[in-house]
């Protein structure tokens, strides 16, 4: 199947079920209705000259029209473009150049930012842009309009003649470690792992699922919009950008069964001073991602908001994104200490990065995958690709992971972030597990920083609870005693209220580093 006709199924089985909230917008379609939008825009983007393989850019917040382009140009197969909204002008003309977009949707602003003058600046340097559509613009309704009158034969054609193995998205990684690389994704890559996400999550047509993350990135288009119409599902919109407290009334009035989010998002809807007022006993179940989620958010996300079946997931915007997920009835510790097993048709292996075997069980290593879900390569750039997929079809993730009897994989850390001190390789994740059982600690980062004496020495950064005293090194390392090998306690320790990060509510570690470099002098 390519998306577009796993979309026409879905609506053919379930044409009354709802496909689309997006609350603020007050829009609400059922899947005959949505899959009616899809086509008209489908077909006034045709009329407009776009075809087959041509790159359509979308930069907008969360909203209903975010999700009609996405499935309107997989129907007529142009590659749509995710652009991150938090983006500003030098980064828009970067992916506007580089993927070499001719039609650029947008929002005409958003929050502070003004999109319609930042495209204005770059239009000039980007002469591939041949078209900017405004969202609520004239032009926007004016691809419905001919799509209105358009000949519905034109679009079936178009998409008989697709293929699943056609590029259909590209997608900028976060830029957690440095500058975003486009991941190139066909409908086989997205559409399965869409469909197989939502099968280990027990999707069916009842389920409502509440979508808090961004769009832009895999974890909201793939394994919120595509496991969503892959199963009937409903996709629910509470805000256009993360809100904890429009999540838990979305939750709440919406009657979600699921709900996604990366930890500090959860962490920041359990603190929300109204939690208490929202009633989310239709909660069953959810997906955490993108970063390790330490186990006292675990804890309280199944036993304060009813999340019994929640789901560890872990992959990158490379493997379409998911390559490991935690089952519904995996125990608690092992929706803790692990991101779960292998996902169907997924294979994995941990070797060593330096001579490439795989190591022991239980050994850490670099985190490789290969299977269906391992993207096309990076867009126009075969030198990067190279270095991420070996000649075996194996992509090497960066990440650090071991793997257990059982195949339960456990993230250990970025080969990046590993902390090296005098010769003791340190995984920060372990410190910040360690510092999250300290009652005065809100939220814990763990970096290293340059020691003359050992290379590295550690250095915690720390968000206090409300009230408590700022935490001192001497106070930590107090604490610290007889509980973790000396060696592994923060030498440094620098109180914050937020930690640099990516849209998708990532810790941009290099940064804190820069930071840190910047507080040491
Ligand atoms: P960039 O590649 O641009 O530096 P990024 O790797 O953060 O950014 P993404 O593709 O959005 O971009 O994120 C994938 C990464 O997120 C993984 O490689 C991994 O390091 C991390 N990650 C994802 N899920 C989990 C998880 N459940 N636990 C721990 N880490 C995770
Ligand atoms: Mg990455």
């Amino acid at each position: 199947d390519t998306i577009g006709d796993n979309l026409d199924r879905t609506a053919a089985a379930h044409p009354d079920r709802e496909a689309l909230v997006d609350r603020p917008a007050g829009v609400r379609w059922t899947y005959r209705e949505f899959v009616a939008e899809v086509d008209t825009l489908a077909l006034g983007l045709l009329s407009s000259g776009l075809g087959k393989g041509d790159r359509v850019g979308i930069w907008a917040p969360n909203c209903a029209q975010w999700t009609l382009t996405q499935y309107a140009t997989a129907k007529i197969g142009a590659i749509v473009v995710n652009i991150n909204p938090a983006y500003r002008s030098h980064e828009l003309r970067y992916v506007l150049r580089q993927a070499g977009i001719r039609t650029l949707i947008a929002a005409r602003s958003f929050k502070s930012s003004d999109y319609a003058t930042m495209i204005e600046e770059v239009r000039e340097d980007c002469p591939e842009l041949e078209q900017v559509v405004l969202l609520d613009s004239a032009d926007w309704r004016t691809l419905f309009e001919t799509g209105r009158s358009g000949d519905p034969e034109l679009l079936a054609e178009a998409q008989a003649g697709l293929s699943p193995d056609d590029p259909i998205n590209i997608q900028y990684t976060s830029g957690t470690t440095g500058f975003p690389k486009g991941a190139t994704l066909s409908h086989h890559n997205i559409l399965n792992n869409g469909y197989f996400v939502g099968e280990l999550c027990g999707y069916t047509e009842q389920d409502r699922i509440c979508i808090p993350v961004p769009f832009y990135h895999c974890f909201g288009m793939v394994m919120g919009n595509l496991a969503a119409t892959s199963h009937g599902a409903t996709m629910v919109i509470p805000a256009p950008a993360f809100d904890p407290k429009a999540t838990l009334e979305t939750v709440a009035a919406e009657r979600c069964t699921s709900l996604y989010g990366v930890p500090t998002m959860f962490i920041a809807e359990l603190a929300d001073p109204t939690f208490d007022d929202h009633d989310l006993s239709a909660l069953r179940t959810g997906i955490m991602a993108g970063s390790p989620c330490p186990v006292e958010v675990m804890k309280q996300v199944i036993e304060r908001m009813g999340m019994r079946e929640v789901s560890i997931c872990y992959g990158m915007t490379e493997t379409s994104p998911v390559s490991t997920q935690t089952r519904s009835d995996d125990s608690l510790a092992q929706r803790t200490a692990t991101v779960g097993r292998a996902g169907p048709h997924i294979e994995i292996k941990i070797v060593d990065p330096a001579t490439g075997l795989t190591v022991p069980r239980g050994e850490p290593g670099e985190f490789c995958t290969r299977g269906y879900s391992v993207m096309l390569g990076y867009w126009n750039d075969p030198e990067k690709t190279a270095e991420a997929i070996d000649s075996a079809r194996w992509m090497h993730t960066g990440d650090l992971a071991t793997m257990d009897e059982d195949g339960y994989i456990a993230i250990t850390g970025r080969i990046k972030d590993m902390v090296i001190r005098g010769g003791e390789n340190i995984y920060p994740r372990e410190i910040e597990e360690f510092l999250y059982t300290h009652p005065d600690i809100l939220d814990a980062q763990v970096i290293g920083v340059p020691d003359a004496k050992y290379g590295e020495e550690l250095m915690a950064w720390v968000r206090m609870r409300e009230g408590a005293p700022p935490l001192t090194a001497e106070a930590l390392h107090e604490f610290a005693t007889g509980r973790l090998a000396h060696f592994k306690v923060p030498r440094y320790v620098h109180v914050t209220d937020e930690f640099p990060m990516t849209v998708t509510g990532k810790i941009r570690k290099v940064e804190m580093r820069e930071v840190a470099a910047r507080l040491l002098g």
